[in-house]
């Protein structure tokens, strides 16, 4: 398929030609005729798939035709030149805002449309300058906006499409009520498009609810982890993953490591609990504030690295180099964001080394994981005597235990008590019963390994930091 074939008019061909654009990626091909025809859109995508043209491109496409028409009574009092603004984005973040507005300016070059961003933590001003004067495209954060349109600011009367982008990491964010409210104040919009990279049920219930008809198009993010990604797999215990994850950290050099969490509260917990133990540890989640995270990130952009919890939607938009370590502190539910979540190793030709921390409740979870990736996952020999061994015999046809199922050991001494071997998964070797390994740095109270430089108490999470509604504003 060709851009050609898309019928966009040759303003914006011309404008994804300066961009060096030749064929549309799968979303865009999917996404640009279903907006171009005014339908609703349900899109399930992550960033890094040419999303952001995907919407932008027909977006402005349908502005375009209708440039002379929109103007609303209530604003004849305004000069000759003011334009009411048609496109509302909607976005979590200012980099995303940014982004976004970048993006509209690019595509948009040689059609005259005007687009502004509007974001927290700046002051207000030249944005209300902006909106002054008029624009066709108001890209922003649902904050700042909301803030705006309470002084008077902005008149979203003649909006007619309506985008809401990275809307699970705006409700991860707990924009949820301010954009009940903007939603609220566009009602007589043409057309809604809504995009998420995950599909919790809040998602779709909200997309049932302001979506009319919508099409549904999901593109499938990478199913084949990266060839230079060492993994590896750790069955432990739930009780047992944190005094295992400091010692994984202790005992193995690394320049930069990222640890996933499921929940920001988890996060939050992991990091008290390495602080603790002497280990340089911050999160990064959609609960602390904006300042929070740029500062977080920057330190792990530094030479003087945390250990960095993040949850997936915080990670998601970390393009870091020099990821060393990724450990997945609980195995993800979706198999996809697993290959996601290794791949924040090994890029650019480097090798990284991802492990995973497996409870029993998890494995059924490993399973659809090694089915998607097609590969046998290696378990780790290297572990303190908690930690299990994993399945005594396992063929390829294995399935993961039925609770009360007893095929795999437990962990505990009645597991390591039992005259059994095990075999390793990937490389076929026959195991002989666990044997006493040295005791972990961590266990023995001996000097902890020097990889990780301790500055406890200096990152301490303060209880319940997410940010304050005022400062959710500011975002
Ligand atoms: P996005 O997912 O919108 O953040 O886009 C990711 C990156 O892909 C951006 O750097 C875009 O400039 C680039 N991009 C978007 N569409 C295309 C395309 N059709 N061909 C080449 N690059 C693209």
């Amino acid at each position: 398929m060709s851009f050609e074939s898309l019928k966009l008019s040759s303003t914006l061909e011309r404008a994804v030609k300066d961009k060096g654009y030749h064929t549309p990626t799968p979303i865009q091909a999917s996404t640009i005729p279903v907006v171009l025809a005014g339908r609703d859109l349900m899109g399930c995508a992550q960033t890094g798939t040419g999303k952001t043209a995907a919407f932008a491109l027909p977006m402005l496409e349908r502005l375009l035709a209708k440039k002379d028409q929109a103007f609303h009574p209530g604003n004849k009092r305004r000069h000759a030149n003011y334009r009411p603004v048609r496109a509302l984005v909607l976005a979590p973040t200012r980099e995303l805002v940014a982004q976004i507005q970048n993006s509209c300016l690019d595509y948009g070059r040689h059609t005259g449309l005007r687009s502004a961003a509007i974001y927290g933590g700046v002051n207000q001003n030249p944005q209300v300058r902006a909106l002054d004067k008029g624009v066709d495209i108001l890209v922003a954060t649902p904050g700042r906006l909301l803030d705006l349109m309470n002084q008077g600011h902005i008149d979203l009367r003649n909006v007619a499409i309506l985008v809401l982008d990275e809307a699970d990491q705006m409700l991860d964010m707990g924009f949820l009520p301010d954009l009940k409210r903007i939603v609220a104040a566009v009602p007589q919009r043409e057309q809604t498009l809504m995009f998420s990279a995950t599909m919790p049920d809040e998602i779709r219930l909200l997309a049932e609810k302001w979506l009319r008809d919508p099409e549904h198009i999901q593109v499938s993010p990478a199913a084949t982890p990266v060839k230079a990604v060492k993994q590896s797999v750790f069955f432990v215990e739930a009780r047992h993953k944190p005094q295992l994850l400091a010692h994984y950290l202790q005992s193995n050099a690394s320049t930069r490591t990222l640890v996933f969490a499921r929940t920001k509260h988890g996060a939050d917990k992991i990091v008290k609990h390495l602080i603790k133990q002497g280990i340089f540890a911050a999160a990064i989640h959609g609960n602390k504030s904006q300042n929070a995270r740029m500062k977080t990130l920057d330190q792990f952009k530094s030479e003087r690295p945390p250990v960095l919890v993040a949850t997936d939607i915080a990670a998601r938009g970390l393009d870091v180099r020099g990821i060393s370590h990724v450990v997945n502190y609980e195995l993800p539910e979706v198999p996809e964001t697993y290959v996601h979540r290794i791949g924040r190793t090994g890029r650019a030709g480097a090798s990284g080394i991802a492990t995973s921390f497996c409870d029993r409740e998890e494995r059924q979870r490993l399973t659809r994981i090694e089915r998607l990736t097609k590969q046998r996952i290696l378990v780790e020999e290297n572990h303190p005597e908690y930690v299990n061994q994993g399945p005594a015999v396992v063929t390829s046809e294995e399935r993961p235990p039925r609770r009360g199922q007893t095929s795999r050991p437990r962990s505990g001494g009645d597991a390591r008590s039992q005259d059994r071997q095990t075999v390793n998964r990937a490389t076929g070797d026959v195991k002989k019963p666990h044997s006493k390994k040295p005791r972990p740095a961590l266990a023995a109270g001996g000097e902890r390994a020097p990889v990780i430089v301790g500055e406890a108490g200096s990152e301490a999470p303060k209880r319940g930091n997410g940010p304050s509604r005022r400062k959710r504003r500011a975002l």
